[in-house]
């Protein structure tokens, strides 16, 4: 298993969407424990494979306590959604930064699980949430898409500062 290099916001990579996965093979597996390792590692609750720059509808989550429940969805599909619901939401790409944001409280889902076979999910609360941040990854979006244009500016100045600071120090 390998930790993932992890794209930070403004980087234009991630707004690439990710492609359907055709078949679930051993080397999509591995990637899927790396994924896994990295987003514990971070620490993390969710990570998207757009954000470890790989253009796959892939996604692995773990939003228990204990940490012991990852979560793999692989060509995630939303079928229903239902209710609103805000909830302060960041992201391991846009690092310090939290934000309120809407999303339905209550989602169905379709997806492929690590072998490959296919199930249906419903969730709410966190998890619900979680599952719509990281599908947003798949396709090129980032939850201060959802800010102000003001708002989202500053943030991304800050994050564009704070990299140059990182590349001249190393
Ligand atoms: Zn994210």
């Amino acid at each position: 298993m390998a930790r993932l290099n992890i794209l930070h916001y403004p980087d234009s990579r991630l707004r690439k969407p990710g492609l359907t996965v055709e078949t679930v093979d051993d080397g999509v597996r591995a990637f899927i424990d790396d994924m896994l390792e990295t987003m514990y590692a971070a620490p993390g609750i969710g990570l998207a494979a757009t954000q470890v720059n790989v253009q796959k509808r892939i996604v692995v989550m773990d939003v228990s306590e204990e940490k012991n429940r990852p979560l793999v969805l692989v060509n995630p599909t939303l079928l229903e959604r239902e209710g609103e619901c805000e909830s302060e939401e960041g992201c391991l790409s846009v690092p310090g930064y939290y934000e309120t944001i809407q999303r339905a409280e209550r989602i169905r889902v379709s997806a492929l699980d690590r072998d490959g076979e296919p199930f249906e999910l419903d969730a709410c609360g966190l998890l619900a949430v979680c599952i719509q941040h990281e599908i947003d990854h798949l396709d090129g979006k980032l939850f201060v898409d959802y800010l102000s244009v003001l708002k989202r500016d500053r943030i991304r100045k800050k994050l564009e500062k704070q990299a140059r600071c990182e590349a001249r120090a190393s």
